[in-house]
């Protein structure tokens, strides 16, 4: 008998915790943040890259942003163990600010690039139905390199490597800087979006999936 989707992930994520391929993230990382949840679902979301937060907790959206997702979730009556939640990017990027503190930057091109083993192995073993990808970056990445945000939200994509239904959804630390209507304005898309990438992954779990990898 084949090993179990389990033991695959556990597998990936052993090799993926030791990495020592960025050396700049290496360096000032506290852990490898994998991705986390049900390995066995049908529908993953990705992010861009752990926090502060995650990096101390190496779990991937527990800060603010995490919260507010979490809050999407149960809204979708969802639970983390229904879903995978990783990133495109498992180290915290991070750069010295002005008054000498580490905070977070936006990962490199080849910090994306060189990451994209661990998004595509996790990712070709749990085989899911239906992806959504939390902002730009992702979506740069697994949908098409000059995805739109703004214009593209809320589509769904059918030709993509890593899913058969892949959607983009607004960030939720996005969401979280806006103030207002253009809060619930966000908000209420990102509660659609993520509402009907739910309904997607029900109506269509017996579709053949991706065998790309
Ligand atoms: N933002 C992300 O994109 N990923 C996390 O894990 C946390 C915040």
């Amino acid at each position: 008998m084949g090993k179990s989707i389990k033991e695959q992930i556990r597998e990936v994520r052993e090799k993926a915790i030791v990495c020592q391929d960025c050396e700049e993230l290496v360096k000032t990382r506290a852990q490898v943040v994998f991705g986390a949840g049900n390995p066995e679902a049908d529908l993953v979301f990705v992010g861009e890259a752990p926090g502060e937060n995650e990096d101390i907790r190496g779990v991937p959206f527990v800060g603010r942003a995490g919260q507010l997702l979490d809050e999407v979730l149960k809204r979708n009556r969802l639970s983390r163990q229904d879903v995978w939640i990783t990133n495109i990017v498992k180290c915290r990027p991070t750069k010295i600010s002005d008054s000498g503190r580490l905070e977070n930057r936006a990962p490199l091109m080849g910090e994306i690039r060189s990451c994209q083993k661990w998004l595509d192995a996790e990712l070709s073993v749990i085989n899911p139905t239906a992806i959504v990808c939390l902002g730009g970056p992702s979506s740069s990445v697994i949908i098409h390199k000059s995805f739109k945000i703004t214009q593209e939200r809320g589509q769904w994509f059918t030709d993509t490597m890593y899913a058969p239904f892949v959607i983009a959804a607004y960030h939720p630390a996005y969401v979280l800087r806006l103030h207002g209507e253009l809060y619930d304005q966000a908000w209420e898309m990102l509660l659609a979006d993520v509402a009907d990438a739910k309904r997607k992954s029900i109506e269509e779990k017996g579709q053949p999936k991706m065998t790309l990898f």
